[in-house]
């Protein structure tokens, strides 16, 4: 049984048909990327997933269940966390209080506190400016505590938006590392990403995405090695 099993998913804003009948799945220990260029409607498919938008139709399972019209903080429950585009950090809240928010469901306050601590072992900046406000990190600071605080929830699997946007490669480089580690504990990834080599070669799998539509599908080494993927997506 998948983990995630997405079916004929649509989206739409107003009429803008955004997604049009999307469906994939993510087993169980699975990385999973989604590649697909400006206005594809990854974002649009990551937000229905998460309960942040409606679908016009189809259906969403994870671990088993429908989640298909439950809330979103209900979906965090039952083990799927978002790491959204553009991080979605509390500014003018501390580090620590952003991480805090992650574990806001969980009421085993010494587990919370040692994984908080293991972060701040992990993330050294995070921990040095734990007291700080979390607009005062750089972008790539800001990347690792979005993760930080995804993680926090104990997910089973891990959402992630557009992860290296705007960032420097050497930090590009480190979030990849983490999402290995991630991934070597356990927790199941699904990755939406413009930089589809580097999106492909830390996956098992990879899907393409165009016009709202699922064009393409394959292991990560198949499509790497498939030149209409690499002249469409690759770059120069
Ligand atoms: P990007 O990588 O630029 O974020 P994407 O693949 O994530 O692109 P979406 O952001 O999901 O694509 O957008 C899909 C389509 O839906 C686009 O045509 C976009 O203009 C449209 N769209 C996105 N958000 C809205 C909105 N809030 N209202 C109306 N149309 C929207």
């Amino acid at each position: 049984m998948s983990l995630l099993f997405v079916e004929n998913l649509a989206v739409s804003y107003g009429n803008i048909k955004a997604v049009r009948g999307v469906s994939l799945k993510v087993d169980e220990g699975e990385r999973v990327c989604l590649i697909g260029a400006n206005g594809a409607g990854k974002t649009t498919l990551l937000k229905a997933i998460v309960g942040m938008l409606p679908p016009a139709k189809g259906s969403v399972h994870f671990a088993g269940q429908s989640i298909t019209h439950k809330p979103s903080f209900q979906i965090v429950r039952l083990g799927l966390a978002m790491v959204p585009e553009g991080r979605g950090i509390f500014s003018r809240l501390t580090v620590a209080e952003n991480l805090a928010m992650g574990a806001y469901a969980r009421r085993d306050d010494a587990a919370v506190r040692q994984e908080t601590d293991a972060m701040y072992q992990r993330f050294e900046r995070l921990g040095e400016r734990r007291n700080q406000p979390a607009g005062q990190l750089s972008g790539g600071e800001q990347q690792m505590l979005a993760i930080g605080r995804a993680l926090l929830s104990r997910p089973r699997l891990l959402l992630l938006d557009e992860p290296s946007m705007g960032l420097a490669p050497m930090m590009v480089e480190k979030i990849f590392d983490t999402l290995r580690d991630i991934a070597a504990r356990g927790v199941s990834i699904f990755l939406v990403e413009q930089n589809a080599r580097l999106a492909l070669e830390s996956c098992d799998r990879g899907y393409i995405m165009a016009s709202g539509n699922i064009t393409g599908a394959g292991t990560a080494a198949t499509l790497i090695d498939d030149p209409a993927v690499q002249e469409a997506y690759f770059g120069a």
